[in-house]
């Protein structure tokens, strides 16, 4: 058994929280490249070379990509082998988050009662999903999710019949309805299978993959091409000032569903795509 200081995992969830809303990630800026050399719309290659070097700012200069530094995800795969010392995991967990929004200067964007809608004031609790995997080490993940593209997210149980063209439908559906307002260029998450809870959660998951990988399966890596082409034929463009870069990447999970359903959701992340990961 590895033991590991609780003090460990507060300082390295509160460096990626720092990391994340302070700079982009590379494959998010050579998608923003990409998408500047394809780029059809004078207003849309403006606003993404804008991107590109708001990001270079953000780096220099220490300060967010974006005001909105989000409500914090967190995804930890716990080694089995190891045993947290010290302290209690999930607070340590929430203490680093605390500890990043506070020395990061991030704005505190979390509100502790839906209804009462009180700021917590430290951006916490942090949404926290942890799983138990083989080996003695721990991966921490730490995805900052704004909420003008959150708010766009949608879940739909389609007819089992419906298919991959009900999908392509509900996905080009919600894209359409967010239009401009989820800030795009994005990157569309899209879940498909498993069961009210877990769809969403696969939705979200797909937005921490890499732009550029697609999904294994032949038949899921031709739907997200064919989603990405849709999405990029509706005109929206860089923050729906019209162009072809609506989004730079879409990504599908699917999971084993009941034989009476169809789930499928929607998760929209903005050009603000953070993602941090480290492993200790
Ligand atoms: S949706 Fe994204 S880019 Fe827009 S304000 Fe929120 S975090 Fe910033």
């Amino acid at each position: 058994m590895r033991e590991l200081p609780v003090q460990d995992i507060v300082d390295t969830v509160a460096k990626l929280c720092i990391d994340a809303c302070h700079k982009l990630p590379p494959d998010l800026i050579a998608g923003f490249h990409q998408a500047v050399a394809q780029e059809i719309s004078p207003l849309g290659k403006s606003v993404l070379l804008k991107l590109i070097d708001n990001d270079r700012i953000a780096r220099e200069q220490n300060v967010p990509v974006c005001h909105d530094t989000g409500l914090t995800i967190v995804y930890v795969s716990l080694g089995q082998e190891v045993h947290v010392v010290g302290g209690a995991f999930q607070e340590a967990i929430q203490a680093g988050v605390r500890k990043g929004y506070a020395e990061g200067y991030m704005r505190k964007s979390v509100v502790g009662d839906p209804l009462l809608r009180v700021n917590t004031n430290d951006n916490t609790p942090a949404v926290v999903h942890t799983e138990i995997v083989p080996g003695d080490r721990v991966h921490i993940t730490v995805l900052p999710k704004g909420g003008g593209s959150e708010n766009w997210s949608t879940m739909k149980f389609l007819l089992p019949g419906e298919g991959a063209e009900g999908v392509k439908k509900f996905v080009l559906d919600a894209i359409n309805t967010a239009g401009g307002a989820a800030c795009p260029p994005l990157t569309v998450g899209v879940g498909i299978g498993g069961s009210f809870d877990k769809v969403t959660e696969i939705a979200k998951k797909a937005i921490l993959r890499d732009i550029g990988i697609h999904h294994q399966a032949p038949h899921i890596a031709a739907l997200e091409r064919e989603l990405l082409e849709d999405i990029n034929r509706t005109g929206i463009g860089p923050q729906g000032y019209g162009g072809v870069s609506t989004a730079l990447w879409v990504a599908v999970e699917t999971y084993a569903c009941h034989i009476t359903a169809l789930p499928v959701a929607v998760n929209i992340q903005c050009h603000a795509g953070r993602r941090a990961s480290a492993e200790i």
